[in-house]
């Protein structure tokens, strides 16, 4: 899908147009919308009128063109109430359901048309381009590659849209940025939803090397007896009842300032977990495909950051394993040292996120001596009785730091909501045999614990944030910018904190 930019309407299949609400039933059309009204005699507003059409926030109503001269259909799309000063959020929302609108009837050509008479809480004509186009960029990602019968029909249909504004120009170097976000988020996307029998460390590192090395990134790849050779005892025990062997896989990006220290963005990355010899049950085990979607997250932010040259030094570290039971596998009660130092019971081999994470958070530290870490995992099913689907778990030793990444997940629809951090959960992973266990032995605070187990590992003078994903990584339903299935969630949060936060 071609999406372009120009300061007038070229010609097309379809024509979209904007109205707001105005009251209770009552809708009031948008300058153009007004236009091919009057064009035609009407009939746009008498359709809309017969149709209950309200104007609320992406309502779309299609209208077959007695309307405009070359035009076959006009979908007229609720803006909400004119008072209203819409968001980027509101945007993208009704740049998702236009998207929505148009493939659903297979058009092949559109043009949008009285963006700029969209009235906005602070965005500019450009700006307002920009996320509908971003919206729709984002609203079109399918997953197709494995069908082989039904391929044609899954495609997108749509294959141009053409965003009419006055600043064209301005918009078009806005989405020019925008589709590098898009390209990280893609990427993800891809990663999160590919099958655990292609995905697994060794090629998930082949990807991230593939992918990132062209743009600039440096990554470098640990194998086993380089991870060995570290002491990351207890990462390499995750991985060691799997015939596919962990991976450690580091992504250096520095476009800051070659005195800057960078900031570190760590992801767990379980390429499928069965829970290991504390196994899952099996209804719903093939979600655990899923399970890498924090370093998913990682790699995505990373393209973006790349793609689009951003001014800062960042650093991604993603720590890569399958949880599988065998005879080689962990067993409960195993104690392992890790590559701090400290030692670890294993309790459970279902809590393996938080060990391969441990040794990522140390060799992170170590050797890239990151000022912040935000870390992302799917870690614990108790974050999403606390939050369900609609927030990630923020976790943070420092709450200025905390409501950063609240604001940048606010900005771009990736919602998150902090979580306690308490001494009684710390002690609460003291073991009667090693220095900590990997599970507190309670069914309460499940997310808390996770988040003080990796805490533990965290160094003085670093500032670090945790995000439990495990309620965001994915989704039954289609959502504003997000087709159901891999969210990515993560991606645009993480740009957008590198962007308002650690450049310029
Ligand atoms: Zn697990």
């Amino acid at each position: 899908m071609k999406i372009s930019f120009d300061s007038a309407a070229p010609r097309a299949e379809v024509l979209v147009v904007f109205a707001h609400s105005d009251g209770k039933e009552a809708f009031s059309l948008t300058n153009p919308a007004k236009l091919i009204d009057t064009a035609g005699k009407g009939a746009l507003a008498a359709t809309a009128k017969a149709e209950n059409f309200t104007a609320k926030t992406g309502q779309v109503l299609s209208v077959p063109a007695a309307a405009g001269p070359g035009v076959r259909t006009v979908l007229l799309v609720g803006l909400g109430a004119a008072t209203d000063k819409l968001s980027a959020a509101d945007i993208e929302k009704i740049g998702t359901a236009v998207f929505a609108a148009l493939n659903a009837r297979k058009v092949a050509s559109a043009a949008v048309v009285g963006l700029d008479d969209i009235k906005t809480a602070d965005l500019d004509a450009a700006a307002v381009a920009d996320h509908l186009a971003l919206a729709m960029r984002l609203s079109a990602y399918r997953f197709n590659k494995y069908f082989t019968k039904s391929a044609k029909d899954k495609q997108i249909a749509v294959k141009g849209v053409t965003l009419v504004t006055k600043a064209a120009g301005a918009a078009k170097k806005l989405f020019a940025e925008s589709e590098k976000i898009a390209a990280g988020v893609y990427l993800t996307r891809d990663l999160v939803s590919e099958a655990p029998n292609v995905l697994y460390p060794a090629s998930f590192a082949a990807i991230i090397k593939k992918e990132l090395a062209p743009l600039g990134v440096t990554v470098k790849i640990l194998d086993v007896p380089a991870m060995k050779k570290l002491g990351m005892h207890s990462l390499l025990g995750v991985g060691q009842g799997s015939v596919r062997p962990p991976r450690l896989v580091t992504m250096e990006w520095r476009g800051g300032k070659k005195s800057q220290k960078p900031v570190a963005l760590v992801g767990k990355g379980v390429t499928f977990d069965t829970g290991g010899i504390s196994l899952k049950p099996g209804a719903g085990m093939e979600d655990m495909k899923w399970d890498m979607a924090g370093a998913g997250a990682v790699v995505g932010a990373m393209r973006a950051l790349a793609g689009r040259k951003a001014k800062a030094n960042v650093v991604g570290v993603v720590a890569l394993a399958e949880n599988m039971p065998s005879g080689s596998a962990s067993r409960p009660s195993d104690v392992v040292t890790s590559m701090s130092g400290q030692t670890i019971e294993n309790l459970n081999t279902d809590a393996e996120g938080r060990l391969i994470l441990c040794d990522a958070l140390t060799y992170t530290q170590r050797f890239f001596k990151p000022t912040h870490i935000v870390d992302l995992a799917t870690l614990t099913g108790a974050v999403l009785i606390a939050l369900g689907e609609d927030y990630a778990g923020l976790f943070s030793n420092d709450d200025g730091f905390a409501a950063v990444l609240r604001d940048a997940g606010a900005a771009v629809g990736e919602p998150m909501w902090q979580l306690p951090l308490n001494d009684n959960w710390d002690k609460a992973i003291d073991s009667t045999i090693a220095d900590m266990k990997n599970i507190s032995g309670s069914r309460y605070a499940g997310s808390s614990i996770g988040a003080h187990f990796l805490k533990r590992f965290i160094e003085p003078g670093v500032t670090w944030a945790h995000l439990d994903i495990a309620g965001m990584a994915w989704t039954g339903k289609d959502r504003p910018t997000v087709p159901k299935g891999a969210t990515a969630y993560g991606v645009r949060l993480l740009d957008r904190y590198i962007r308002d936060t650690v450049e310029g």
